[in-house]
């Protein structure tokens, strides 16, 4: 047996498996078919037979697997099954017809048009029109080849008929289709709508954020809880008591009106429409806070919520208090003519207090809810904010987080410094880029909001509503987009204000009572997270630079420039290292005492960096030396450099108390590869060279020689001017 290699086996096993599924797909398609050439070709006539009885089995297996695929289906089917369906229909048809009917125009033969319709209602639209097109051209070859009908004009006037009413039929169905289905999608809403409303009667749900989508959720099957629980409670006093009618009418957000929450009765005539507050016996509910009975009632008299005559004749009504303030009545009443007794009174007034608990208590649920909702929130914020270190990082960590906690379009971060009394931005992101390019931007204490919050250390604007047209947040000459919503939020680190947090949004209402809250915690999270990053970086910086110039530090050049050289190794280029120092720099000491010898430290500091191009890289040494690391500089280039500071700093005058003081420098130049193969060497060579201009009189630039043959110290272009340290 020949083996198969391993890599083939897969695609030759997916190939055939492929092919088993493609045969076994469209068996039934061509096994229909072949039933249709058989009927055409005579089979539905021919007398009774093996064939003839094969055929019929055949047919029949189909009809019925394909039905029952149909039928074991509850969504829609695969077209496939349709237009089979549809052909062995056709097929079944025609051949009764031309076995039962004597042909095609017998008395049955209008059972095409039944054909088409139910093919046209039961199948997916495509299966549909395959199928209406089989049948119209089955039935054209049938009359052609099978009947000899030799007049074609009838023929195709026949299938044009058949074919219109297909199309009628596909057509009105599927509009009136459409139409149920947006008939039902309107009523869902509806229902939705009506649940939410529901929730915000019962002070369950907050604002319209859409971060409360979930809560939402939440708020919806709490809901449900609340309406089984008050319902059974009515039911159980309606029975119990002979009621006609129990209901709890609850107030809307506003105090306006009331609403039905809940029902039971054995009327047919309640109306659930919203009820007035001052109508009727409610309103001395309302104002007197009791319960209110009514006897021997005439149908005249009106119940708000019957409609028509008054069907009762005794009536009570009980507030539902919280705290001081009615929010619901439950009302009950009867039509035997009874009135309520005292004992009956006190029954209905505990269940109206039952009613109020178990709205409370879902109230209550919702809150624990959401708290843990929110702690989990801020748990993820605080982890996120912990994990970034640079500052960069703890600010899109913040901004991260609070889209977390409330959706919002724009988001801006401002650092105060309480010394200068300065407003930095220190970021800003938006949805269309408005504000982002106000990063860095820096202003004065004012009467925006943000110097606002920063003074009072509380939020701003009072509840997130943004008056655009008389607030200002940053500056008036910083344009701000048009908003719904702003929140500018304290960034303080222990009571101290260190910035603020922006967030603003286009729609109205976006920061919540809850909202506001979880901002305030994540905001105080921002602000040691950003003072840390801040701190980290103030600590990186004093390890790597010179406190009195603000140059790197030995330490740091030693780093960087083994580096450098490195690099200019690898790529063949040439590096030159400078060494300056201050001539005669006791004496100014000894003259002018530490401080003015400082400040002349920090001049030579000053011209340094002001004559280094960006690529170069400078450092105070120790003392009064610095060391300039040049790249792509060769001994041309570095010797120029090396003289245009030296005569910066000639030029150079300091004021002392004791006069006016000028300095010079001596400098000493090596260039890789020439002066030195690696750092140390490079080093020495300059120091070397620095050591000769010392040696040749100082305030001179020299360039270190390599060739052993030359070993002289050229000192180019410096004038042998008298050293004027001390003058
Ligand atoms: P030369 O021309 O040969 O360089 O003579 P010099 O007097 O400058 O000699 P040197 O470079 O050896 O002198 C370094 C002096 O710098 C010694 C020290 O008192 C002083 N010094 C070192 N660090 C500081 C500093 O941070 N501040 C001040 N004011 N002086 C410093
Ligand atoms: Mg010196
Ligand atoms: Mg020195």
């Amino acid at each position: 047996m020949a083996l198969i290699p391993q890599k083939m086996m897969d695609p030759i096993v997916r190939a055939s498996l492929l092919l088993r599924r493609g045969v076994r797909r469209m068996l039934g398609m061509v096994l229909t078919l072949a039933l249709g050439v058989y009927v055409a070709t005579g089979g539905a006539t021919a007398p009774v037979g093996v064939l003839t009885v094969a055929a019929l089995s055949l047919y029949t297996l189909l009809l019925v697997k394909r039905f029952g695929e149909k039928l074991s289906r509850t969504g829609q089917t695969a077209a496939r099954t349709d237009v089979e369906l549809g052909l062995l229909l056709a097929v079944g048809l025609f051949a009764a017809l031309l076995r039962f009917d004597g042909g095609l125009s017998g008395t049955f033969s209008p059972a095409v048009y039944a054909l088409v319709a139910l093919v046209a209602s039961f199948a997916r639209p495509g299966a549909g029109i395959v199928v209406v097109l089989f049948v119209v051209f089955y039935e054209v070859a049938l009359r052609l080849l099978l009947v000899k009908e030799t007049e074609l004009r009838p023929i195709l006037t026949h299938a044009a008929f058949v074919l219109t009413f297909a199309v009628l039929n596909l057509l009105l169905l599927r509009a009136e289709i459409a139409r149920i289905r947006i008939r039902a999608t309107a009523r869902l809403e509806d229902e939705l709508k009506r649940l939410k409303d529901d929730a915000r009667r019962y002070r369950l749900t907050g604002g319209s954020d859409a971060k409360e989508r979930e809560e939402d959720r939440l708020a919806r099957s709490s809901v449900e809880e609340i309406h089984e629980s008050v319902h059974y409670a009515l039911e159980l006093l309606r029975r119990t008591l002979e009621l006609h009618t129990a209901v709890l009418l609850w107030q809307n957000d506003a105090g306006t009106h009331f609403r039905i929450s809940e029902l039971s009765s054995s009327s047919e005539d309640i109306v659930d429409a919203p009820i007035s507050v001052g109508d009727g016996v409610l309103a001395v509910v309302m104002s007197s806070k009791t319960p209110v009975a009514l006897e021997k009632l005439r149908p005249s008299y009106k119940v708000p919520y019957y409609q028509g005559p008054c069907p009762i004749s005794s009536f009570l009504a009980i507030p539902v208090l919280e705290g001081e303030s009615v929010r619901g009545v439950l009302a009950i009443d009867r039509t035997s003519g009874k009135p309520f007794t005292a004992h009956e009174q006190e029954l209905v007034a505990q269940a109206a207090r039952y009613c109020h608990r178990a709205i409370q208590n879902e109230r209550v649920f919702l809150q624990l809810e959401r708290a843990k909702v929110e702690q989990s929130k801020l748990y993820r914020a605080a982890r996120s904010l912990g994990a970034a270190l640079g500052e960069k990082d703890v600010l899109d960590a913040g901004v991260r987080a609070a889209r977390e906690i409330a959706s919002f379009d724009l988001a801006l971060v401002t650092a105060y410094d309480e010394d200068k009394k300065m407003h930095e931005v220190a970021a800003a992101t938006s949805a269309d880029g408005e504000i982002d390019q106000y990063v860095g931007l820096r202003f004065q204490n004012n009467t925006g909001l943000v110097s606002m919050v920063v003074k009072n250390k509380f939020p701003l604007p009072y509840k997130g509503e943004f008056d655009g047209a008389h607030q200002i947040v940053l500056t008036r000459r910083l344009p701000w987009p048009k908003l719904g919503s702003l929140l500018v939020l304290p960034l303080l680190l222990h009571d101290k204000p260190i910035g603020t947090l922006v967030l603003g949004a286009r729609r109205r209402h976006a920061f919540g009572d809850s909202v506001r809250a979880t901002l305030d915690v994540l905001a105080s999270h921002l602000a040691v997270s950003l003072s840390n990053a801040r701190m980290v970086q103030k600590l990186e910086q004093m390890a790597t630079t010179d406190g009195l110039t603000g140059l790197l530090n030995k330490r740091a050049m030693l780093d960087a420039a083994e580096q450098k050289v490195q690099a200019a190794a690898r790529f063949g280029r040439k590096l030159s290292v400078l060494i300056a120092d201050i001539d005669f720099f006791k004496k100014v000491n000894d003259t002018h005492g530490h401080d003015i010898g400082d400040v002349v430290i920090r001049g030579l500091g000053d011209v340094l960096r002001a004559k280094k191009r960006n690529t170069d890289i400078v450092a105070r040494f120790g003392g009064e030396e610095f060391v300039l690391v040049c790249e792509q500089t060769d001994e041309v280039g570095a010797m120029m450099l090396a003289e245009r500071i030296r005569e910066e700093l000639e030029r150079k005058v300091f004021v002392t108390p004791q006069g006016p003081l000028s300095v010079t420098c001596s400098i000493g130049v090596a260039t890789f590869p020439e002066a030195g193969g690696d750092w140390e060497q490079l080093f020495k060579a300059a120091d070397e060279a620095l050591y000769a201009s010392k040696r040749g009189g100082r305030n001179k630039c020299t360039l270190h020689q390599s060739r052993k043959s030359d070993v002289r110290l050229l000192v180019e272009k410096a004038e042998s001017k008298p050293a004027k340290a001390g003058r």
